[in-house]
């Protein structure tokens, strides 16, 4: 009886002390679930919303204003220039900069705002408004900017940051629907884009035509990408003239794009978007590789000029990987030209002459392009040591016409002579500025005149016609001394797409 009482109580016992245990696993595995689910809800670096979460509240955000008769606000504060932070000071700098932008943004949002961080350096704030209401969302992106323009200071360090911040609406008009969360993200997205190209530091609304614009870009990026290794990047070269002599010295490469989807485009258009794809390397390395292999089957006399994007010129090993190339291609480098321009000589002027000086003992050419559009100084053009000089097309072509360019040619031409430094004139498109430029001295020129830039094999062939192909050496004889003497090939026009010329139309 007793051993039975006592074998109750220790069941009974038992029973109640695993209970708790029971109640304790129960209460441990739901908060080791609330936080995986806060974690995947959650960037663990800010504690914002991360970009899918932050989504999925403002599909909710979009449905509660749509039966309140509201509007939604999706704001979105891409950080300028935060790469540099982190290169300059450490990523342990930059994440603790994360951080406090973060809690900033979060500081100057209305109350019934959410934030998320949706990108590496970039938030997003969304908020209901009243649909009648203009002005509100312009004014908390102004409250943005300002916080975030504040210094920082991070581990002792003094941090600064702007961002360049997009607005969108959900019921901005010209839309065929309203947006659901992902495209108003995506349009405040643009918006910042916007706002970034226009110098940073202020705030852009999104506007319908700039969807059609965003969908042509990334439909250029997607086509550049690809077409550099397909080799749609190609060579067109534009002569070099002797203009006292009237002799073919060389020849300018320049590239084009050969797109299955955009026909033949020209590089105002492609350039600036591979740069800022970071795509720039690999594609002058795919056009100049095809150019020196180009320039081995013409007469050796001949020079090829290749122009490089200043963004270039800030690799370090730029001039080891332009020797690379030449060695691979097997090319003379007495041969090549390399322009760079004027807008260059902005950026850390010892390191643009360490490359100079690089170059040129590798035995390449520099020449400072564009010149007249930028603002060296004379200091500048003496310091570096510069082989020729390129005037500006925009000074030459109406010189005779306009007094001024031909006082501002002539100018640099008497400058050429006091540097001993060649010039060389861009977009000689008439015979009178022909004329003109052959009387102020030893000049080298191209332009339309001498026809537009064609592609290698028609090149080939134009030599060969006049014995300037390798076959043809070593009787070399002279060049045509005019242009216009016959030269009616090399007029043709090239159909692209350029900036100003849209598409199709000739450039
Ligand atoms: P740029 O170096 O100043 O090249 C001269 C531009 O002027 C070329 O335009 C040429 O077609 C045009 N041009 C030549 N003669 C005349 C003329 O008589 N009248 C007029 N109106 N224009 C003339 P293109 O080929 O469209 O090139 C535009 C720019 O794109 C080039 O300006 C150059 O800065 C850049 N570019 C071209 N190829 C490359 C490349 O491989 N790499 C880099 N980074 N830039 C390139
Ligand atoms: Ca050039
Ligand atoms: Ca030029």
């Amino acid at each position: 009886m007793t051993s039975a009482f006592l074998l109750n109580i220790a069941i009974i016992i038992f029973g109640w002390s695993r209970y708790r245990q029971f109640r304790k696993e129960i209460a441990a595995r739901k908060l080791a679930e609330q936080q995986a689910s806060r974690l995947a809800v959650l960037d663990t670096l800010t504690e914002l919303f991360n970009r899918s979460s932050f989504n999925d509240v403002v599909d909710k955000l979009l449905s509660n204003a749509a039966k309140a008769g509201q509007a939604v606000v999706v704001l979105v504060a891409d950080l300028d220039g935060f790469k540099a932070i982190n290169d300059l000071n450490g990523h342990d700098v930059g994440d603790l900069m994360l951080r406090e932008c973060a809690a900033r943004l979060c500081a100057c949002a209305p109350s019934s705002a959410i934030a998320g961080r949706v990108g590496g350096d970039e938030f997003a704030l969304a908020f209901p408004v009243d649909r009648q209401r203009r002005g509100t969302a312009k004014s908390v992106a102004e409250k943005v900017a300002n916080l975030l323009a504040q210094p920082a200071s991070i581990n002792g360090v003094k941090v600064e940051v702007t961002a360049s911040i997009g607005i969108a609406r959900s019921d901005v008009v010209g839309l065929s629907k309203s947006p659901d969360s992902r495209e108003l993200l995506e349009m405040a997205s643009v918006a910042s884009y916007h706002a970034q190209q226009q110098g940073r530091d202020r705030s852009v609304r999104f506007e319908a035509r700039m969807a059609d614009e965003l969908r042509f870009q990334v439909e250029l990026k997607r086509g550049i990408r690809q077409g550099i290794p397909n080799g749609e990047f190609i060579p067109f070269y534009e002569q070099q003239i002797d203009l006292q002599t009237g002799e073919l010295t060389g020849f300018e490469m320049l590239a084009r794009w050969n797109s299955p989807q955009f026909g033949l485009v020209s590089p105002d258009v492609f350039i600036p978007i591979a740069e800022e794809m970071g795509a720039i390397g690999d594609l002058s390395r795919s056009v100049i590789r095809q150019a020196m292999e180009d320039a081995k089957g013409w007469d050796p006399r001949l020079t090829l000029a290749v122009n490089i994007s200043p963004l270039q010129l800030r690799d370090p090993w730029f001039s080891q990987k332009l020797l690379h190339l030449l060695v691979e291609a097997n090319f003379p480098p007495q041969r090549l030209e390399i322009e760079i321009t004027e807008s260059c000589l902005h950026q850390n002027v010892a390191q643009v002459r360490s490359l100079i000086t690089s170059l040129k003992n590798q035995g390449v050419r520099v020449s400072l392009d564009d010149f007249g559009t930028g603002y060296s100084s004379l200091a500048q053009l003496r310091s570096l040591p510069f082989d020729r000089i390129k005037i500006d097309r925009s000074f030459i072509t109406n010189m005779t016409n306009d007094s001024d360019d031909a006082a501002i040619v002539h100018a640099i031409a008497m400058l050429g002579k006091g540097l001993n430094l060649p010039i060389t004139a861009e977009g000689i498109e008439t015979s009178d500025v022909l004329e003109k430029l052959r009387q102020y001295g030893q000049l080298k020129g191209q332009g339309y005149l001498y026809g537009r830039p064609r592609p290698a094999h028609e090149i080939a062939e134009w030599l060969s016609q006049r014995e300037l192909a390798v076959a043809a050496l070593p009787d070399l004889p002279t060049i045509p001394r005019h242009p216009n003497n016959g030269d009616q090939t090399d007029s043709g026009g090239e159909q692209q797409v350029s900036k100003r010329s849209g598409y199709g139309k000739s450039a």
